[in-house]
């Protein structure tokens, strides 16, 4: 199986696993007990605190480990909505993960006012619209780095310096950023930046919210006080160490991976075009992830597409992975103006950090085979 999802779930790098192992296997105690193990537990967790902190240049004391990305979303949005009561003005984009949507729509339903900002057609909200919206009223401005469907990039830097102006805290979805770019100091100028660990090929089931000095948050699970209070729990040493290892270890090969991954993409979207020529990639004129192509194709439907390929040995996926099998279409495309039709169309390649250029000549040559199959009407042909 060549799989190329990459932004569904990238395979555990080499070393995670181990790092996982050792805290499962060394009998360490509860990070919270002041005995010998409970203080072994306590400097796994502290070690991979720090390393998380490096990935994206903040203090240690900034990271808030939570179970994932929706997690941090769900703290991060719910957190500061409840510190403001409910009342005031939440500003968001109509593409984000359904983890900063949904949490978006209960604070809705619990009184806030939502604005949800249109995206173009390149996906890409504008600024200036962002600038009108926010008002004195504005308690939060949650936006995305990066796309998962598509790989676009929103313009994090002007819209943490228009929140930063107005004085409205920024949170970030940076899920599908971290690790496939470089996160330099203020790279994202959020208060709020949402991590997940499985994203850059460590464990599923664990993520961090980075979390800035003067925002408020109320905290969502309550408990023993874990987390600096905001995120009660024992946490989840095993994850956790599993999180910190790829941290350490992809931190000082982003440069160099996105470089490979950009040359790779061009290649693979080269031969995708040649062989489908009406093909449409979605946001191929905006700045995107180095590692993603998500592609319309007319009177094709994707779903049936990403079977017949996974037939043939391929792992790629239609529209975005957690809704898929819902057999909806996904509200990414349709906000950036595909009508239905086409949005059905729409599938993602995904490439990785264990990707080739073999693979990737081999996915093209089957992408081929496939869309051709499916065009004339016949699967099995
Ligand atoms: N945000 C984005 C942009 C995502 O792509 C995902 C995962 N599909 C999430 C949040 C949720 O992360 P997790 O799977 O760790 O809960």
């Amino acid at each position: 199986m060549i799989y190329l999802d990459h932004n569904a779930t990238s395979p555990t790098r080499p070393g995670v696993a181990e790092a996982m192992l050792a805290t499962l296997t060394r009998q360490e105690g509860n990070p919270s007990s002041v005995h010998g193990p409970g203080r072994a537990a306590r400097q796994t967790l502290d070690e991979a605190r720090r390393a998380v902190a490096r990935l994206v240049n903040v203090h240690d004391s900034r990271v808030i480990f939570t179970s994932g990305g929706t997690e941090a979303n769900h703290l991060a949005i719910l957190g500061v909505a409840e510190q403001a009561a409910f009342q005031g003005t939440l500003i968001t984009s109509a593409v984000e993960h359904p983890s900063v949507r949904m949490p978006c729509d209960k604070a809705e339903q619990r009184g806030m006012t939502v604005i949800r900002l249109p995206v173009d057609a390149s996906g890409r909200i504008d600024p200036d619209q962002l600038e009108t919206a926010l008002t004195p009223d504005t308690r939060l401005v949650s936006i995305m780095a990066a796309n998962n469907e598509t790989g676009v990039l929103q313009p994090v830097t002007e819209i943490g310096a228009l929140c930063r102006a107005a004085g409205v805290p920024f949170h970030c979805d940076a899920t599908q950023y971290a690790g496939k770019l470089p996160l330099q100091a203020d790279a994202i100028p959020a208060d709020l930046l949402t991590l997940s660990a499985h994203k850059l090929g460590g464990p599923k089931g664990c993520g961090a919210l980075i979390v800035g000095a003067a925002v408020q948050l109320t905290p969502q699970l309550l408990g023993g006080g874990q987390e600096r209070n905001r995120r009660s729990g024992t946490e989840n040493l095993s994850g956790i160490a599993g999180f910190g290892a790829v941290a350490q270890l992809v931190a000082p090969r982003i440069e160099a991976e996105s470089l490979v991954l950009t040359a790779l993409r061009q290649k693979l979207e080269e031969g995708l075009l040649k062989s489908v020529p009406d093909a449409v990639i979605l946001g191929a004129q905006a700045p995107r992830l180095p590692n993603t192509t998500a592609l319309a194709l007319p009177g094709v439907d994707g779903e049936t597409l990403v079977m017949t390929l996974d037939l043939a040995g391929f792992a790629i996926s239609s529209g975005a992975a957690c809704s898929s099998g819902k057999n909806t279409p996904s509200h990414v495309p349709l906000a950036m103006g595909l009508d239905h039709a086409l949005t059905r169309s729409v599938t993602r390649i995904s490439l990785g950090w264990d990707s080739t250029e073999h693979a990737v000549d081999r996915f093209i040559h089957a992408f081929h085979r496939s869309v051709d199959r499916l065009r004339k009407g016949s699967h099995f042909a």
